[in-house]
């Protein structure tokens, strides 16, 4: 069922990181930010509490904090905003696991990415996403510098994780191009390439995922456009793929980033509508 509004939807983002892990501001700093962008519902989604204290993971002791404080935010902020606790969990790919999934009866949605491959080599997991010499050394040392098994071994790891795992949004599903500036690494329209991508879309198709739109990338000056590229949203819809929309904020103000673009983006590729959590539910608003 679709719901449809008077006037243009309301704001809503549910990828949002903070103060406690490699996000910046508190929560209710950023509830405030939020109110004043004219948000009717927020998620937070700090990366879970991990193996080891890298620095961009949640620590594990301050999950407790980070639970209660968004309770206690619900209900100061009752009447203006809905606000919901989320985590953005991690899928390992040496044990299958999607790491934050203990945490699962304490929040009310659940992001699942893949950030990290296992490097073989030093028997430490490293990211796709984060600084570069991760992801050369991950080039190097796993795949021999064969850049096509990479990026097909990313596509493969997040059918594993769509396959065994049950989540609410599937997290910048082709963050593997974030380092690929000026297609340095590859050619996205290449055929090995597009042939990894529609593989991917029909297993999370066929296992009802739900993909983000996400627009962190172009906040953060990572990237051109939106994950996924515009390309692959005609892909999604033809595939009836639902999206929702997200900005993966690291700041505040990257809430509403790019917003009305991605909105215009998603009515050009034939979407009438995107999911939001409402009232505690996923619906669908109409945004056309
Ligand atoms: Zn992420
Ligand atoms: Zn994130």
């Amino acid at each position: 069922m679709i719901f449809f509004m008077d006037t243009h939807r309301d704001l809503s983002n549910y990828h949002t990181h903070c103060g406690l892990d490699d996000g910046h501001g508190t929560l209710e700093e950023i509830v405030q930010k939020a109110l004043s962008k004219g948000f009717s519902s927020l998620g937070f989604s700090c990366h879970t509490p991990f193996i080891v204290d890298d620095g961009w993971h949640m620590r594990k002791e301050d999950f407790p904090y980070y639970i209660e404080e968004i309770h206690r935010l619900k209900g100061v902020y009752k009447d203006r905003i809905e606000l919901y606790a989320g985590l953005e969990f991690d899928y390992l790919e040496e044990t299958g696991e999607l790491i934050g999934s203990e945490y699962r009866d304490m929040i009310d949605y659940s992001i699942a990415s893949v950030h990290l491959m296992f490097h073989k080599k030093s028997k430490t997991y490293l990211s796709v996403d984060g600084p570069i010499d991760e992801f050369t050394t991950l080039l190097h040392d796993n795949f021999s510098n064969d850049i096509t098994a990479f990026a097909n071994h990313y596509y493969s790891l997040q059918e594993k994780m769509v396959i065994a795992h049950k989540f609410d949004i599937l997290g910048h599903c082709d963050l593997i191009k974030k380092h690929n500036k000026e297609y340095i690494y590859f050619d996205p329209s290449t055929s090995w390439y597009q042939k990894a991508v529609n593989r991917f879309l029909k297993v999370a198709a066929k296992h009802h995922t739900r993909i983000e739109v996400n627009t962190g990338g172009m906040a953060r000056g990572a990237t051109k456009e939106v994950y996924p590229s515009p390309y692959m949203l005609s892909i999604c819809r033809d595939l009836g793929i639902p999206v929702t929309l997200n900005s993966d904020a690291h700041e505040s103000s990257q809430l509403d980033f790019f917003f009305s673009g991605a909105d215009d983006l998603l009515v050009q590729k034939g979407y009438k509508s995107i999911d939001v959590l409402y009232h505690g539910f996923w619906q669908e608003v109409s945004i056309v």
